[in-house]
């Protein structure tokens, strides 16, 4: 059997020889399966009628090696969790099962995002060692969702999915993942990242990364002050505030209506970094090497935090 391996999870096992920005925390691997999937979002590399390098997902490229050398190299990353990501194609779910057969060898905890599967497929995965699940909603507006999320699976369906998998595995347990920079207005996303944590799930942010071969290759990924505001939602919307804290003019998220001080005393400087299950860091995932990262993959100094904060909020 095959896997796929991010670059940075196949450098760190030493499966690729090759300097590392930042190391991983987790193991990223994902199913292989020699065709793209049967879903058609035109965002990804991986999509049905994307001409992108299938070798891609986002910005990450990923190595396809044999499931035993993974097996065999995995301990030399030190990792304290796996994260499998998917493609759907007809036998996934029996692959999916077949790889954390696998997997629960090394002794880690599992995460796994998936597109919709049945409650009983969600209880095997709780029975072995997956105790996180991810949810691809990706496109944070019920407007653009059809448009963009071309497949199998509704708005509807993706809720219905995220609700099952938090009454199985457990408020706090399923985190909701939403691209920033699709379309969405900031009105949209701070709605869905409400929805989200009303059902009992999380929600981890990406940045849009035009990727050629796909739709949307020229479209443009998001401003790092927008991002920066919505990490800072998100944040808020975690800890209970309601949408009166949030500043908007029409749609925009301007700013927050608590005062700047009292936001520097409430953060942590963690809401700027990659919020995802236990020991999740992905390094890099959406973000050029040489640029200040929209997810740090750990959090900055309190310094440089307090600076943006002021430079973000005070300039308004
Ligand atoms: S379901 Fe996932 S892998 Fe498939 S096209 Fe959509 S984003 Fe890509």
């Amino acid at each position: 059997m095959k896997v796929r391996v991010s670059y940075g999870t196949a450098i760190a096992m030493g499966l690729v020889n090759a300097r590392m920005m930042a190391k991983p925390t987790t193991a990223y691997l994902m199913t292989y399966w020699p065709g793209r999937c049967r879903n058609d979002c035109a965002f990804c590399a991986q999509a049905r009628s994307s001409k992108a390098d299938w070798e891609k997902l986002s910005r990450v490229t990923w190595p396809v090696f044999e499931l035993d050398e993974v097996l065999e190299a995995l301990p030399k990353g030190s990792f304290s969790r796996v994260c499998l990501q998917t493609i759907d194609y007809p036998d996934l779910v029996e692959d999916v099962l077949t790889l954390i057969s696998e997997l629960e060898r090394a002794g880690l905890p599992i995460s796994i995002s998936i597109t919709p599967v049945d409650d009983n497929v969600l209880e095997e995965f709780r029975e072995r060692s997956v105790d996180y699940i991810g949810v691809g909603l990706d496109v944070a507006s019920k407007r653009l969702f059809g448009k963009l999320k071309r497949g199998l699976y509704s708005w509807e369906a993706m809720w219905d999915f995220t609700e099952r998998a938090v009454r199985t595995f457990g408020r706090g347990r399923v985190f909701v993942h939403l691209i920033v920079g699709l379309g969405e207005t900031d009105r949209e996303i701070v709605e869905t990242m409400v929805q989200a944590y009303e059902m009992g799930a999380e929600v981890s942010l990406f940045a849009f990364t035009p990727i050629k071969g796909t739709p949307l290759e020229s479209g443009r990924s998001p401003s790092l002050e927008r991002y920066r505001r919505l990490q800072i939602a998100r944040y808020l919307v975690e800890k209970g505030y309601s949408m009166e804290t949030f500043a908007f003019d029409g749609d925009e998220l301007k700013g927050f209506t608590i005062s700047q001080d009292e936001l520097l005393r409430i953060l942590p400087t963690s809401v700027f970094a990659t919020h995802g299950c236990p020991a999740c860091n992905r390094p890099y995932y959406n973000e050029r090497p040489k640029k200040e990262p929209y997810n740090f993959p750990f959090p900055p100094n309190r310094g440089y935090f307090e600076e943006y904060i002021t430079r973000l909020l005070g300039s308004r």
